[in-house]
């Protein structure tokens, strides 16, 4: 008995340890952390987090870096930077969950600028596609993170569509799926508040319907949320379960525990 025990004890360790091997060198490409980390050393979120936080978030970026299909539109040159900075903003928005990586949206098309959308027939800086491809303009792109508390984050803007489109495919993240439901029934309120002009802190495009308002509510609750906390601590707090992370815990890797709130109030008051 003892010695099945200890049999099935070895297997689960020899298990885990494959798990934590594959997580780590899975798809590998020599180079890739120093790029991570040259390409990153202006990425707040990156930069805040704990030496693990950091390994976890490069592993998180390099997997991503390596699934996903990056592709230069109208002669653009993809490189390195752009891949890497990409993949970091999919592990920023995700890095709350196990499951990180939108694997519904496999195309990411980059255009060297604003570009012109023949079916929406408009000049676009970015789009989701429900058939898995979301699509930036690079400068565009870069002035989201450049400007760091306007609340306008191209990059974080679309990811958020993805998250939500990516939910309605059988390969959906199921903690995403069940927590949209309830943050959704629960920010109604907050959403009509919104598009009747009874909100002064979100961005109005936010009001033109819900697909917009979670994207909104994604780009302040990364670029301003300590704002965001003061000014609408409930939703708020009900984005950081969503997204099961916390932006104002720079301390602990930005996870989120109910009883940190507390500590958010002390110190939003301060
Ligand atoms: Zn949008």
């Amino acid at each position: 008995m003892e010695i099945t025990l200890l049999l099935v004890a070895i297997f689960i360790y020899i298990t885990w340890m494959a798990k934590e091997y594959r997580m780590r060198h899975a798809d590998y490409v020599p180079g890739i952390d120093d790029w991570i980390n040259h390409y990153l050393v202006d990425l707040t979120y990156y930069q805040d987090l704990s030496e693990p936080g950091k390994t976890r978030f490069r592993q998180r970026t390099r997997i991503i870096y390596n699934k996903k299909n990056f592709k230069g539109i109208h002669g653009l040159k993809v490189t390195k930077e752009m891949k890497v900075r990409l993949s970091a903003s999919i592990t920023q928005l995700t890095y709350g969950y196990s499951e990180f990586e939108i694997p519904h949206f496999d195309e990411i098309w980059i255009f060297p600028k604003v570009f012109y959308h023949p079916v929406h027939k408009a000049n676009m800086k970015g789009f989701t596609a429900p058939n898995g491809t979301i699509a930036v303009s690079w400068p565009d792109y870069l002035h989201g993170y450049q400007v760091e508390d306007d609340n306008y984050n191209l990059g974080l803007h679309e990811l958020a569509h993805a998250l939500h489109v990516n939910n309605s495919h059988s390969v959906d993240n199921k903690y995403f799926r069940r927590h949209f439901k309830i943050w959704s029934e629960r920010s109604l309120t907050d959403f009509y508040d919104l598009r009747s002009g009874h909100n002064s802190f979100l961005r109005k495009y936010g009001g033109n319907n819900f697909h917009e308002f979670f994207a909104v509510c994604v780009e302040h609750f990364f670029e301003s949320p300590k704002a965001f906390y003061k000014r609408m601590p409930n939703l708020y707090i009900r984005t950081c379960i969503l997204l099961a992370q916390n932006p104002l815990n720079t301390a602990g890797d930005f996870a989120f525990e109910p009883e940190d709130i507390t500590t958010m109030d002390r110190n939003i008051t301060q």
